[in-house]
């Protein structure tokens, strides 16, 4: 009983430090602070399964995975919104409002038009149940699993909330958290993604929950609709959802008259600008509920709403020359280098063009005047080419046939956007940023070195690929500008210890393509070696959980090259980690591969993270749920009541502790 209680306490504790960072903006304790009691909360709830609690906090960090979304109809339809673009529009739909209620009074509420993924939450007795997408207005996806690692999405509620109902709202990325995604995907040798709404939308279809986790997406509630709610008015609605633990931007304002409406138009058609998230309008609606039942739907959209859209800051320029960057990976990304040009607050002088077919599309080309637009992404983006302007003599873009650093042919793949350098041993930018790559922070995180010094040391020829680090000595380092002896031996020093890092990260630091971090733990994990990993088939690679036929491509490209081979030699002759350690090694074997299954209970000799790692090393899975895939369950004392029914249900074999161990010893 008393742990019970003290699971409670900590919950509730930790719901409340959960909304006051990601709902309220105003943390009341440190970042660490928070983690160690997150810590202790984990450790209680898997000595205690028989307490589980599907909206503990420990839920957060997602794990669940998902191969097919359930198509789910709405309770109540997802209505599109009616735009308007002038005070005319505006005018023009107050009076049909007037004239459907007979000319009384009417307010108005005004919020912000968020721009992201429509989702519709539903909660029973406080609990969320379920987080479905707008899809065509009448179903869409259940993405629940996904909604639920959304840290400002409440799994809880605080208080005086109604029995059932669906609450909705949009799903964002915020500008922040975007370009970090991105900064971190061309560290990957990714293309970086388009913009937040897309990304956001895209999050929520992602078939593995702890990546959902992962991205640092909001949710921003407008909305309740649902029986008995006892409200009264759109103001009364965002106010009382707020006061339940939702997240409703303060941002809104209740009008009398469609002058007051204008006046909150264009003040954040101004300071949107400085908002962290992207909006595109201001929602308009009728106050009253009761007025709005009056005023009813169209076929489309409410009567009762207006989105009054926010015109996207659109300039003209020239655009004086394009250019072509080289990235890590031998990527080309064509950009537009302008006239300088004032837009939404910021000069700008350089726009991507993305790629071949960009300029295709476009039909752009040197000295054209262009539009340029800044809508979501961080970087404005080329909307249009005045074709007015185009002077007579102009010539139609030829994208360049060969890489602007080292001169060799590009090449693209079947269906692939992005033209490509191959010379990737002796194009300048490839070389340094691969280098780059192989020291950063996530991969071998060598101290006392950093980008210019790479840059330095490959132009005094000091260094040609990563294996040459391994080779410098203080007295060529020395010379270097701004190389203090100190500052020699610390570079010395820091590569020196790298070779400590373990087997995935030097996998991920050799920049393969397609790589990132995740992959190359899994490749770790699945070939425990790098000479096993060298001689995979693609056959063999794709049999790796989560691993493609594009990853595997790469990867074989890779070792296929015999340059590659040659470094990745050196290095081992340098002492690298190559391997997993002996500690995880240990007992790892095949028993129990493509055997997947669910722990339940609590056990007698083994702990359940122990149970857990026994499945792990001998190649099982584990899944936080049952389904028709399951092929055992792993049962302690006290197994899950529900999750015992579930079993039966679908004839997954239930197996004790001693079986399962036997299966493995
Ligand atoms: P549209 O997709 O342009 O027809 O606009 C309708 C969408 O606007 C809805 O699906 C909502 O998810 C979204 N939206 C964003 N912010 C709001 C808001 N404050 N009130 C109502 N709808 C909103
Ligand atoms: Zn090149």
């Amino acid at each position: 009983m008393e742990k019970k209680q003290q699971i409670e306490s900590l919950r509730k504790e930790l719901r409340e430090h959960n909304y006051n960072y990601y709902v309220l903006d105003d943390p009341t304790i440190s970042d660490y602070d928070f983690d160690m009691k997150l810590k202790e909360l984990q450790a209680l709830e898997e000595k205690h399964p028989e307490f589980y609690d599907a909206s503990s906090p420990t839920l957060r960090v997602g794990g669940e995975v998902t191969k097919n979304f359930n198509t789910v109809a709405h309770g109540q339809r997802m209505y599109s919104l009616e735009n308007s673009y002038s005070k005319e529009d505006l005018t023009d739909w107050e009076k049909r409002v007037q004239r459907i209620l007979g000319d009384i009074e009417v307010e108005f509420t005004c919020e912000l038009k968020y721009d992201g993924a429509s989702i519709s939450l539903t909660y029973e007795d406080g609990v969320l149940i379920r987080a479905v997408t707008r899809g065509d207005g009448f179903q869409g996806d259940d993405v629940t699993t996904n909604v639920k690692t959304i840290r400002s999405v409440p799994l809880q509620l605080k208080e005086n909330y109604p029995a059932k109902f669906d609450i909705r709202g949009e799903i964002v990325l915020p500008f922040e958290g975007f370009a970090k995604m991105n900064e971190e995907r061309i560290e990957n040798g990714e293309e970086p993604y388009m913009n937040p709404r897309n990304t956001a939308s895209g999050s929520l279809k992602l078939q593995d929950s702890a990546l959902v986790a992962q991205r640092p997406l909001d949710c921003l509630l407008y909305g309740i609709v649902g029986q008995n709610t006892g409200i009264e008015s759109q103001w009364q609605m965002l106010e009382k959802a707020r006061d339940w633990g939702f997240k409703i931007p303060s941002i809104a304002k209740l009008c009398k008259s469609t002058d007051e409406v204008l006046d909150f138009v264009e003040q954040w058609d101004v300071q949107r600008h400085d908002l962290p998230y992207e909006t595109d309008g201001v929602v308009i609606k009728i106050n009253s509920l009761q007025q709005q039942e009056e005023l009813g739907y169209t076929a489309k959209a409410p009567r009762w709403a207006l989105a009054y859209k926010f015109k996207a800051e659109r300039v003209s320029t020239v655009l004086n020359e394009i250019t072509y960057q080289v990235g890590r990976t031998g990527a080309i990304t064509p950009v537009a280098n302008l006239e300088p040009v004032l837009l939404a607050g910021t000069t700008v002088k350089r726009a991507s063009l993305h790629n071949a077919d960009q300029i295709a599309k476009l039909d752009i080309r040197e000295g054209d005047t262009v539009f340029v637009e800044k809508g979501g992404e961080i970087i404005p983006k080329i909307i249009a080419v005045d074709f007015t302007k185009r002077k007579a003599d102009s010539n139609p873009t030829n994208y360049i046939p060969e890489c602007p650093e080292c001169g060799t042919e590009l090449i693209r793949q079947e269906g692939e956007a992005q033209h490509f350098c191959p010379n990737d041993t002796g194009c300048p930018p490839q070389i340094t940023g691969r280098i780059q790559h192989f020291i950063s922070r996530k991969a071998m995180d060598i101290e006392g070195l950093g980008s210019e010094t790479i840059e330095l040391l490959f132009a005094k020829g000091l260094i040609s690929n990563y294996a040459d680090l391994y080779t410098l000595t203080m007295k060529q380092v020395m010379p270097l500008e701004r190389m203090a002896e100190k500052s020699a031996e610390n570079l010395v020093a820091g590569v020196e210890a790298s070779k400590n890092i373990p087997f995935e990260r030097v996998l991920f630091g050799l920049g393969i393509r397609y790589v990132g971090e995740t992959v190359a733990k899994k490749l770790a994990k699945a070939y425990k070696n790098i000479d096993a990993l060298m001689v995979a088939n693609i056959l063999d690679l794709v049999a790796v959980d989560e691993i493609g036929e594009r990853i595997a491509q790469s990867v074989v490209e890779f070792f296929g090259n015999e340059k590659n081979v040659d470094i990745v030699d050196r290095l081992q002759s340098y002492g690298l980690q190559f391997s997993l350690s002996e500690e995880q090694l240990q007992n790892q074997t095949d028993t129990l591969k493509g055997k997947s299954f669910v722990v339940s209970g609590v056990f007698e000799t083994v702990s359940r993270d122990e149970l857990k790692k026994l499945i792990e090393n001998n190649g099982g899975k584990i899944s936080s749920s049952i389904s028709s895939k399951t092929s055992y369950v792993v049962a302690g004392d006290n197994m899950g009541p529900s999750k015992k029914t579930k079993a039966e249900g679908l004839g997954v074999p239930i197996i004790s502790e001693v079986e399962f161990l036997g299966m493995v010893r």
